[in-house]
């Protein structure tokens, strides 16, 4: 299904009734809040195809926010990766805005919900109201503080402001009710002392707002309609709506949740994710391992089929892990027809043809699949008297289904030769390093003009003139389904692959595809989709990232 015919979902319903009863005043206007805290990843695939879909379909804004209120974590070099990833995706966004610009705003919020007896000067300790705060099952006990009259707050707020205090002297807190059911609304956070430098602000503020206090209002600023976001912001529903009216906002966003997507063998998780980068488990945030975008991307997943994949997962109430069968899929269905398949041999033996003319070299015209994109035509291959083949495509006792080549047998070689192998040679371990075969010159094509019947049909390549190649077979990056199934008790990472990249260094690829730009992908014939590494290829020494193997050889083996 295409981004102009999108699938139905409970938040397509609700922001059409809006645009049908006109509840907002305004165009749908949705926003993408990424935290400049580490790259982008699948599951943040699927909120930004939500969100800038809806905007796209319904004719409205979406904004790229970055929701940068922690100095601690954030990084312009993470702006930059987020803006490359969603533009990469296929989408524009109507504006770029920062929580950070907004902090005088929210500033003079924070004095006026002081002014107003909304919120209070709390100087406990971070353990005092913790403490404070009761249980589920208990009420909360009002702190000493809570009390202060609003000039009391006001000139102490103004002194935080001014940098007078310490990290953790006070916060700035909302009155609300500390009896609440719902445990976030009992007097939140809203402004911190971090006395540290703001990637983008510097040190022009050491207070800092909490995510409650920054988020809600950031899109009431931006007229942002509905402020879609993933369940575990549930119970922060209540605070967001209580901050934009007693901000007095006209017809404000309101906030509705769906599951995040959670894809199997993998984790989506920036903050694990960066664990795995700063660990060295992977070679950075674009490793093709990874689920981020930028390691999609150098593995070979187009824009296409991650969409198809967001589309195909759908959006809904209902938290359920995706298998990676599903993702593996989309990616297939969009390289099927998309990339050209050619021949490499991933594993190589050697096979000496007796037969043919020493230092013959014939070029054989081998068509293009598929035929219409993006090259139409033919490519040349050359057929030399010494070839490659794949060891598997050879057994030296086969099974009576074994289609491929064995002693005395006879197999198609694709676009080429029927080839009979008449001998073995082997070293002196035992182990077959050659093969001495015959091929039948009548059969150029593949074709036996006597009509007998070859079953198997091989790809191979000349070894005179195949370049060789570096070729980077890449598995799932954990060995369970679910790496987080320990909780906090356990580590993610002992739950890591061992054999989710395995390099083979000596493959053998066609010419053709020697001069091809870096970043252009393939099917290897019988093998898997690849792509040409955009990084470690260098001219003349292709590296291929396996994007995909053919088929979900996994869900067999189970
Ligand atoms: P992470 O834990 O990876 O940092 P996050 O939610 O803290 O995730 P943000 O950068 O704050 O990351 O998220 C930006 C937007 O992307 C938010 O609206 C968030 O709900 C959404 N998002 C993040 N992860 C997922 C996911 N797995 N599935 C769907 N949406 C997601
Ligand atoms: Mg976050």
């Amino acid at each position: 299904m295409s981004a102009d015919t999108p699938r139905n979902n409970f938040i397509r319903e609700l922001v059409a009734a809006d645009v049908e009863t006109g509840r907002f005043g305004r165009p749908v206007t949705t926003r993408f809040p990424p935290e400049p805290n580490g790259f982008l990843h699948i599951g943040h695939a699927k909120s930004i195809c939500l969100n800038f879909g809806l905007a796209v379909e319904f004719g409205g804004r979406v904004n790229l926010r970055f929701d940068d209120t922690n100095p601690f974590t954030e990084d312009m070099k993470y702006v930059e990766a987020i803006r490359k990833d969603v533009a990469w995706l296929g989408y524009t966004w109507n504006e770029e805005r920062y929580a950070s610009d907004y902090f005088e705003q929210l500033y003079e919020i924070a004095e006026t919900l002081v002014s107003n007896g909304k919120a209070y000067v709390d100087s406990q300790s971070e353990e005092g109201i913790r403490a404070g705060r009761g249980t589920v099952t208990s009420p909360g006990t009002p702190s000493p503080n809570r009390n202060r009259t609003a000039s009391e707050n006001l000139d102490l707020l103004r002194r935080m402001r001014a940098g007078e205090f310490p990290d953790g002297a006070h916060v700035l807190r909302a009155r609300i009710d500390m009896a609440h059911p719902n445990m976030i609304m009992r007097d939140p956070l809203l402004l911190r002392i971090r006395h540290a430098s703001h990637y983008r602000l510097g040190d022009k503020w050491c207070i800092y707002p909490l995510y409650d206090f920054a988020h809600g209002l950031s899109d009431a600023i931006e007229g942002i309609t509905r402020s879609l976001c993933t369940l575990e912001f549930k119970d922060n529903r209540d605070i967001y709506e209580w901050l934009v009216r007693e901000a007095g906002f006209e017809n404000p966003p309101t906030q509705i949740e769906f599951a995040r997507l959670e894809l199997d063998y993998t984790v989506v998780s920036k903050r694990k994710l960066l664990r795995l980068v700063n660990e060295g488990h992977v070679t950075g945030w674009d490793d093709p391992r990874m689920p981020t975008l930028a390691g999609l991307r150098r593995r070979g997943v187009t824009p296409d089929a991650i969409r198809a994949f967001a589309d195909t997962i759908g959006v809904a109430r209902k938290p359920a892990r995706v298998e990676l069968a599903t993702f593996e899929h989309a990616i297939r269905d969009d390289l099927n027809m998309r990339v050209r398949r050619v021949m490499c041999v991933v594993n190589p033996i050697r096979i000496v043809l007796t037969n043919y003319p020493e230092g013959q070299v014939e070029e054989l015209e081998a068509p293009y699949y598929p035929h219409d994109v993006p090259l139409t035509g033919s490519r040349s291959v050359p057929f030399s008297r010494e070839l490659y083949i794949e060891r598997d495509d050879f057994m030296e006792e086969p099974p009576k289904k074994f289609f491929r080549l064995a002693p005395g047998r006879e197999v198609r070689l694709r676009y080429g030769y029927l080839i009979t192998c008449q001998s073995v040679v082997k070293n002196d371990a035992g182990e077959v390093v050659e093969l001495h075969c015959t091929y039948d010159p009548a059969t150029r094509g593949g074709d036996a003009p006597d009509g007998r019947k070859v079953q198997g049909t091989i790809h191979w390549v000349s070894a005179a003139r195949g370049v060789h190649c570096e070729v980077r077979l890449y598995d799932k990056l954990f060995s369970v389904p679910d790496p987080e199934m320990d909780g906090d008790d356990g580590d993610f990472t002992s739950h890591l692959n061992p054999d989710s990249l395995k390099v083979v260094s000596g493959a053998y690829v066609e010419e053709s595809v020697v001069k091809d730009a870096p970043g252009s992908a393939y099917q290897f014939e019988r093998t898997g989709y690849f792509v040409n590494d955009v990084i470690d290829s260098a001219p003349g020494h292709p590296v291929f990232n396996r994007t995909v193997t053919l088929r979900d050889s996994w869900a067999k083996t189970k």
